[in-house]
């Protein structure tokens, strides 16, 4: 790759698009820079103008929202469900207003969304739906994969994610063609015309003021090895994600496991603790690696402040940040090492009046 010259936005991103399409069953894969990029894409491809109102989830990664300033609109934050990490429609409903015009359902951890319950507020409400689907490479809601339950999705290809790549790398999905010209055109500059090799056919014109948020061709063949195996890596991931629910399940101090919903997929394996904090200095002075992926929700984040939130405003969103703890997970992991982490577990809780 480095001898043929072609480092960025080349053949193996194309390759990589199809492959993806493929994989998703998505008509249009636009390989970019970062989930968060995708994210702005899309919101902009979608039809987002200055000042629409976006309602986004208060218990999510910083980008959900983030991406929608930066599209040039104005997050409104929702709860989420009680039982599970995903937007809640009743809130939905309660905080929709005249300016609001998307949905930004987020599957988070393992999870989809309750999407029929989201489609169903956002077709009363007259929004359109924008998932987040950065994190749900291989979830399928009854057969369509997440990212094409609405208007189009993203995947984030963050080296941490479940198909990572060795740097930054997204993708927007979409079954839209006018959606997808524009995230193509919007990657490039604001250039029409899809197409590689020089850009024979491109448009030299920009049509729309737009991004440089091509994808490496680099992170696309490393990608496109790995994807090879992603659904070994899936089932994998299950297989131990089963094992901890068997050894945590009546563990007392853990108030939570992950429910099974069909079509997930064990990105992350999040329970929710008592005393979370100390149960991961405990587990990491043990050698194990957890993570607080959400500490602070998004309501309550600084660069929100303008918003007038305060805590107790989305509650269970606000605990699920207090209480929740990934657990180490991936593919390469053994049962033996499952094993260790719910015994430090055990041990944490035991020791404990
Ligand atoms: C990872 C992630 C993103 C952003 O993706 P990047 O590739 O890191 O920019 C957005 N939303 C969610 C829910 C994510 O997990």
């Amino acid at each position: 790759m480095i001898e043929n010259g072609k480092y960025s936005h080349g053949h193996k991103v194309a390759k990589l698009e199809s492959a993806l399409a493929a994989y998703t069953g998505a008509r249009f894969v636009i390989g970019v820079n970062s989930g968060t990029d995708a994210l702005v894409l899309l919101l902009r491809a979608a039809g987002l103008r200055p000042g629409d109102e976006v309602v986004v989830p208060a218990f999510s990664f910083i980008a959900s929202a983030s991406s929608v300033v930066l599209a040039g609109g104005r997050p409104v934050f929702a709860d989420i469900e009680p039982d599970g990490y995903g937007i809640d429609p009743a809130s939905v409903a309660a905080v929709a207003g005249d300016r609001t015009r998307f949905v930004m359902p987020v599957h988070l951890f393992s999870q989809l969304v309750d999407i029929d319950r989201v489609l169903d507020v956002a077709w009363r409400l007259g929004l359109t739906v924008v998932e987040d689907s950065a994190e749900a490479i291989g979830m399928r809601h009854r057969g369509t994969h997440a990212g094409l339950l609405g208007a189009g999705g993203v995947l984030s290809f963050f080296p941490t994610k479940t198909l990572g790549a060795i740097g930054d790398a997204g993708a927007v999905l979409t079954n839209d063609p006018r959606i997808a010209d524009t995230a193509d055109a919007l990657r490039h500059h604001g250039r029409f015309g899809r197409t590689i090799d020089n850009f024979p056919g491109i448009s030299t014109e920009t049509g729309l003021p737009g991004m440089n948020s091509k994808m490496d061709d680099i992170q696309a063949a490393v990608l496109l090895a790995k994807l090879t195996r992603l659904d070994a890596d899936i089932a994998r991931r299950a297989r131990l994600a089963a094992h901890y629910t068997e050894l945590l399940t009546a563990l007392p101090g853990v108030r939570k496991l992950p429910a099974a919903r069909p079509g997930g997929v064990f990105y992350v394996y999040v329970i929710e603790a008592e005393a979370r904090d100390d149960l991961a200095a405990h587990l990491s002075a043990q050698g194990v690696q957890t993570e607080v992926y959400y500490p602070v929700p998004l309501h309550l984040q600084p660069c929100f402040r303008d918003l007038g939130h305060r805590s107790g405003d989305f509650p269970n969103a606000e605990a699920a940040c207090r209480h929740t703890l990934a657990l180490p997970l991936y593919p390469d992991m053994s049962t033996a090492d499952v094993e260790k982490v719910c015994g430090s577990i055990r041990d944490f809780y035991r020791g404990r009046p």
